[in-house]
């Protein structure tokens, strides 16, 4: 691969084009940025994301590390569609008509939209032809019993710490459907609503049993009360939960997970953490 040049905000021409069709058509325009060419405030919000997703440092600048992990999806994504019957073209990394035709193909066969973009439930469906537990189908539920047994186990034991610690916190929401996770995502954007989320149906740790919400109540009611917030992060954090409040992109209280070290893409893509 010839070297790629470093990209960051303010950068232009044809790679910087090359990047935004990559990102977008691994559904990952979630703010609406143009594919123009132009390094622009919101393609670098994007780029965040993805090194977020991939624990890369989260400086926006698209270097050897970036292009690299970005390129490998693609190619992967791309590798997938040809084993499934989809010819998408020589695998380099590089998204383009070829493959935007293998996907739209890909989807017109599963009932799905057909926009060529790699959203999650177009991957779920790429990787997982059949899943032994299907996520995609799962109600949404506020019971620690619709979450991963490990992670049950973990709420379980914060519960009863919070118990301990006189702090009435309830949990507001455990596994949240694929569909719930479609209409927050909408919210904002194509529904009426400010944003809540980037991430759609399949692309939240809700959507795998891996993440709760919880809140502090105070009188049968959720509290507003920031400490009583900041002492259920730090019981969370206590029994091995990674706590929402300490998030850099989006700071959310109520909100808890574990993650085995997936990230949302590995679980789309047909890996499971260990049972
Ligand atoms: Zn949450």
């Amino acid at each position: 691969m010839p070297v790629l040049p470093v990209l960051k905000l303010g950068s232009v021409g044809p790679y910087v084009r090359r990047l935004q069709i990559n990102l977008n058509g691994l559904s990952l325009n979630y703010n609406n940025f143009t594919i123009n060419g132009v390094f622009d405030i919101k393609t670098r919000n994007v780029v965040q994301n993805f090194q977020d997703r991939f624990e890369l440092k989260r400086d926006g600048i698209v270097g050897p590390n970036t292009w690299s992990v970005l390129i490998e999806n693609v190619k992967l994504v791309q590798r997938q569609l040809t084993l499934r019957g989809y010819n998408s073209g020589y695998a380099d990394g590089w998204i383009g008509p070829i493959t935007i035709n293998a996907v739209k193909r890909f989807q017109r066969d599963n009932k799905l939209y057909q926009d060529g973009i790699v959203n999650p439930r177009t991957r779920q469906r790429l990787f997982n032809p059949s899943p032994k537990i299907n996520f995609e189908y799962m109600p949404s539920s506020n019971s620690i019993k619709s979450l991963n047994p490990r992670v049950a186990v973990l709420a379980q034991k914060f519960l009863d710490l919070t118990i301990a610690n006189n702090l009435d916190v309830r949990i507001t929401n455990a596994f949240r459907s694929w569909n719930e996770q479609d209409r927050l995502y909408a919210q904002g954007r194509t529904m009426p609503g400010s944003l809540v989320t980037n991430a759609q149906g399949g692309d939240s740790y809700h959507n795998w049993g891996l993440a709760f919400d919880a809140s502090p109540y105070e009188n049968g009611k959720i509290s507003n009360d920031i400490e009583k917030y900041k002492k259920m992060g730090q019981l969370g954090q206590q029994v091995g939960l990674e706590w929402g409040g300490t998030f850099i992109s989006i700071v959310d209280l109520p909100h808890f997970q574990y993650t085995f070290g997936l990230n949302t893409w590995s679980l789309l893509n047909g890996i499971r953490p260990p049972s």
